[in-house]
């Protein structure tokens, strides 16, 4: 294989750039080219591809963001969407694609795959964390620790005003960085879609936590089945009607920022061992972490099936609640 294609697709996250810089540098390392192409499967539809150069990818792996920029694409969808971005792939010589994006590209590149006989290979970039395969995507680490200093900060005011506070974290429909930002900060609840919210308890909990020091921090996962952390509010609003409740929606600067030293080397690790695997044939897969080995699982599995957060930590939130003395 002497040229590849390479895209960011679907939401970006703090260590694409890392790997895009790991994947270009192994590639050419041993004589093979990189297209990197804009803005995911729309800028593969468009034809807004370029032949990447060591100096496009100096100096980038403290970024944020994706250099290649990343978009949703609905045309992509479509049979005629994808026709288009092969011909575009073909034109540029590209015998197989590097995709760096969650479930939602990696269904996208099977298609694509399958259609027109092209070697795929998937690197699990979200900062959700919600992929199956994976101990760890690309970006995770750097929002929960993120989601973590923010809440720290949120700490220090609610304790000050005797507050009650929930603070909404991002995850989509999973509760993987509502769970670990939670336990590394401290929090009193978290609340995550896959465990079903008691808005009863919710209160008990949370009257009990407030004899015994002068805050309370609940963690709710944007997609969590009781609503986001407004909603939640609105929820206990009467019974809680005797505390200063507040809301802090923590957002964006969740998917922006640094990558932290692990996700920098995570990001490494994924994008060397994607185009040696590309290189050697593999295909249809995706490179992922098991502890602290490489693994690699079909694209198929990675896209059907759904990694959960671990009911051993769920275990601890509910021990380590705050009682009084
Ligand atoms: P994140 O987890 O950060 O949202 P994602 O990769 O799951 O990332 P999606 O928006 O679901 O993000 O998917 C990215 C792109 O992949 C879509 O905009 C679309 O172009 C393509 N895609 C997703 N699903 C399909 C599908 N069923 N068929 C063809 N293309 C798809």
């Amino acid at each position: 294989m002497k040229r590849v294609g390479l895209i960011t697709s679907g939401g970006d996250s703090p260590g694409m750039n890392a790997c895009i810089r790991a994947v270009v540098k192994s590639a050419i390392a041993v004589g093979c080219e990189v297209v990197g192409i804009e803005d995911g499967y729309q800028g593969m539809i468009e034809g807004r591809g370029k032949l990447m150069v060591y100096s496009d990818v100096t100096n980038i792996i403290q970024m944020g963001g994706t250099i290649l920029g990343t978009a949703r694409s609905k045309e992509f969808r479509t049979a005629e969407g994808r026709k288009k971005a092969h011909a575009n792939l073909k034109e540029w010589g590209c015998e197989g694609l590097i995709v760096i994006g969650g479930d939602g590209s990696f269904t996208g590149a099977q298609i694509l795959s399958e259609e027109f006989n092209l070697p795929v290979i998937g690197i699990p970039g979200t900062i959700d964390n919600d992929l199956y395969g994976t101990d760890h995507t690309i970006g995770y680490d750097t929002a929960i620790n993120t989601a973590v200093d923010a809440i720290d900060k949120i700490r220090d005011t609610a304790n000050s005003h005797r507050r009650i506070f929930f603070v909404e974290v991002m995850g989509r429909d999973a509760g993987f960085i509502a769970l670990n930002s939670g336990i590394a900060a401290g929090a009193d609840e978290v609340l995550i879609p896959e465990e079903w919210t008691d808005i009863k308890a919710l209160v008990e909990n949370v009257k009990t936590c407030l004899k015994g020091k002068r805050s309370t921090i609940i963690v709710v996962a944007e997609g969590d089945d009781a609503g986001g952390a407004n909603d939640i509010r609105n929820h206990v609003a009467k019974d809680l009607e005797d505390y200063d409740v507040r809301v802090a929606i923590l957002g964006h600067i969740q998917r922006g920022g640094k990558p932290t030293a692990f996700d920098r080397i995570l990001s490494t690790r994924l994008g060397y061992e994607a185009v040696d695997s590309l290189l050697k044939g593999e295909k249809g897969i995706m490179i992922g972490v098991n502890g602290e080995n490489i693994c690699k699982v079909s694209l198929e599995s990675a896209i059907k099936m759904h990694a959960s957060p671990s009911q051993e930590k769920m275990a601890l939130v509910k021990r380590l609640r705050t009682q009084s003395d």
